[in-house]
């Protein structure tokens, strides 16, 4: 199932994969285009629907938030079909020449990443209509950027707030970075957020609120832990007691230790 639809001015596309742990649930990915400037280009594993969506809306240029296989994994088709320049994170490009070497789990549920080129971004993107002030936002990942449409009051977030209230993590995220990161967004006189997981957001201020208040008061919890005493791990087993299914089904790329260690 791959949708396409009109959000004013934006083109917008959604296609899903399902969890192979879980046959049940499903991750979606959302496509967004803007005056021909496409942000994200969604995984390899739905490049035939992606494929369908690129030939038929004109695309000029790209910008990728970051480098994971599931937002760049078409950017090699891209480049080589439609000739577009790639814009990314200065410290990513040297990777981006690279295929990286994915564990199981990833490459089922998103595919390959091929190697690209890619150009490093500039501070501010434009298109006919709008200008993108291009933010740096660490956290989910080491290099990590979004776009913010003043004049609109919107932002791409990338994955900043795919997951509202995270109980494991992913073993580049940085829950320290990503507080940081929330603040300075925060800031920014947006509404409405535009998430590559999650959707359309009008609520999106609201929601990176929640999301600040939750770390905020993990960090405390966590912070005071370990003035008692406690080791991390120690206070990994308090906070979130149990075995995680999906540190066992990454092979151990996700886990709720990360959040603790990082905090
Ligand atoms: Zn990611």
């Amino acid at each position: 199932m791959f949708e396409i639809w009109k959000y004013g001015d934006i083109i917008c596309a959604r296609g899903s994969r399902t969890m192979p742990w879980n046959r049940s649930s499903k991750m979606h990915v959302y496509y967004y285009l803007i005056d021909n400037l496409l942000i994200d280009t969604g995984p390899f594993s739905l490049k035939e629907q992606a494929v369908k969506f690129f030939d038929t809306n004109p695309i000029e240029q790209v910008f990728l938030t970051h480098i994971h296989e599931d937002h760049a994994g078409m950017a090699y088709w891209l480049q080589e079909n439609k000739k577009v320049p790639i814009y990314l994170h200065p410290c990513s490009i040297e990777h981006a020449s690279l295929e990286p070497e994915l564990k199981q789990y990833r490459l089922e549920i998103w595919g390959k990443r091929q190697k690209f080129e890619a150009e490093p971004v500039p501070d501010t993107m434009n298109t006919s209509r709008y200008t993108f002030q291009v933010i740096d936002s660490p956290g989910h990942c080491r290099h990590h950027k979004i776009l913010y449409e003043e004049r609109k009051g919107w932002l791409f977030s990338g994955d900043l707030i795919t997951t509202l209230k995270p109980k494991s993590v992913f073993c580049e995220e940085n829950m320290t970075e990503l507080i940081r990161s929330i603040k300075k967004i925060l800031t920014l006189n947006f509404h409405t957020v535009f998430c590559p997981h999650t959707g359309i957001l009008e609520n999106g201020r609201e929601l990176f609120g929640q999301k600040l208040n939750y770390l905020l008061q993990l960090q405390k919890q966590v912070r005071n832990l370990r003035y008692e005493g406690f080791s991390d791990r120690e206070i990994d087993q308090q906070l979130f007691p149990g075995p995680d299914p999906v540190t066992q089904l990454t092979e151990g790329e996700f886990s709720s230790y990360f959040i603790v260690n990082t905090l």
